[in-house]
């Protein structure tokens, strides 16, 4: 019997991947059925319920549990079980028109006109948008790329259960660490592992990110460095290039059999808080105990405050997750202190100064930006140790190198230099 959390909500996980036969045979019926196109957040959406990383859910979701997530965090259909933020699957009047309860359609991704899998419509139904951006992102703001993709998706709603056929839609993001569920959760048994705690990244690996892994391997067993491989922001950095930086800091810097990387597909939607609680949701179901929770988990902008995805976690029932977060405050490199601190450590105030060379100047607290980043990068300088290790500032420098120069990379970090995560 596994020692790590069990899934969400149900004793086992519930990967709707066909394979085989069966995967064949559905591809040949789902040529014969009408087209529903969707979204990229829709396709990986599907794909995370493929590969059992949404377990328990079945399908997407019909009005009722659409509205229960919404505004309670909960499921009716599910005995109003817990989960954050709505799944659904949106399409527009001509295609939603024809249909009817019982009907099966084909499900296509947009972009790539991939058939993704199929799904039998049991619901059809109008969403107030503007609510569930409320509930979900906490603004109306229509320059909130999460707010922006409600607001601009189609106008009704079908549910009901899927079966998957693929879930490759961007094959080529999904090279070396990509993994369901499954598989994370036979190697943290063959490494004996029990408390896993997941680091969410979407960024490169620097050494605030290693700092709060280094304190997850002190209080669990290990580290999963669980990547985002679906759809980026443009000017977000390749997962393939995040890879090997993480690997040449890991190689170097961490004892190895306590760091597994793994990749998974679902696209952000930016929603703080609220998409912090999802993480949560699927980490448990990749096996993690703990999910590292630092300074704007999953933010964009200024919509969230710096710790508002901690304490939301105070604001649920406390047994409606097995994994429990690892609030960590915001960390830096502090010449005063002479190591990596945190706000909850450190009693130095003052910033320490780097020039335009690189080169420190005096002060305590090294909040370096991402601007400033990039610009010593370009130019050949020196990015100070104390921010990155230089394994992983070549490997940055070399892939911006090769990226053209009119091009302008906006690196994440806010101007105080402290990196998402
Ligand atoms: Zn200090």
């Amino acid at each position: 019997m596994s020692k790590l959390v069990p899934p969400h909500g149900s004793k086992v996980l519930l990967p709707l991947l066909l394979e085989g036969k069966e995967r064949d045979a559905e591809i040949a019926k789902a040529q014969k059925l009408p087209k529903v196109p969707m979204t990229s957040r829709e396709t990986s959406d599907l794909i995370m319920m493929g590969i059992g990383a949404f377990t328990p859910l079945r399908g997407f979701m019909g009005y009722e549990d659409w509205k229960g997530s919404c505004n309670s965090y909960q499921l009716p259909s599910q005995g109003n079980l817990f989960w954050p933020i709505p799944i659904t699957l949106s399409a527009e009047p001509w295609v939603a028109d024809p249909l009817k309860a019982g009907d099966e359609v084909a499900l296509w991704d947009t972009e790539t006109d991939a058939l993704m899998g199929t799904m039998k419509v049991t619901e059809k139904y109008v969403i107030d948008k503007e609510l569930e951006c409320k509930q979900v992102f906490r603004t109306l703001d229509a320059k909130h790329p999460g707010v922006q993709k409600v607001m601009e998706q189609a106008p009704v709603n079908l549910a009901g259960p899927v079966k998957v056929v693929s879930e490759s839609y961007y094959p080529e993001m999904f090279k070396g660490i990509y993994q369901r569920p499954v598989e994370a959760r036979a190697q943290f048994e063959e490494r004996g592992w029990t408390t896993v705690a997941a680091l969410q990244l979407r960024n490169p690996m620097h050494n605030s990110h290693a700092y709060l892994a280094w304190i997850a391997i002190e209080v669990c067993d290990g580290v999963y460095i669980h990547q985002l491989v679906g759809k980026l922001k443009e000017g977000d950095i390749p997962a393939e290039v995040r890879v090997r930086a993480i690997d040449a800091l890991v190689n170097k810097y961490f004892r190895k059999e306590r760091v597994m990387q793994g990749g998974y597909p679902m696209e952000m939607r930016y929603a703080g808080p609220r998409e912090a609680l999802l993480h949560a949701v699927f980490r448990q179901n990749f096996g993690c105990s703990h999910l590292i929770v630092g300074r704007d988990h999953a933010g964009v902008g200024d919509y969230y405050g710096p710790f508002d995805a901690q304490t939301i976690f105070h604001e649920i029932p406390s047994d409606a997750l097995a994994l429990k977060p690892l609030p960590l405050d915001w960390t830096f490199y502090c010449y005063e202190c002479g190591t990596m601190a945190s706000m909850k450590t450190c009693p130095h105030s003052s910033k320490a100064v780097i020039d335009d060379e690189g080169r420190y100047k005096g002060g305590a607290r090294l909040l370096l930006s991402g601007t400033l980043l990039r610009k010593l990068m370009s130019e050949g300088k020196m990015v100070p140790p104390e921010f990155s290790k230089p394994e992983v500032v070549a490997i940055l420098k070399e892939y911006y190198d090769s990226v053209e120069q009119k091009v302008e990379i906006k690196l994440h970090g806010h101007a105080t230099g402290a990196a998402k995560v």
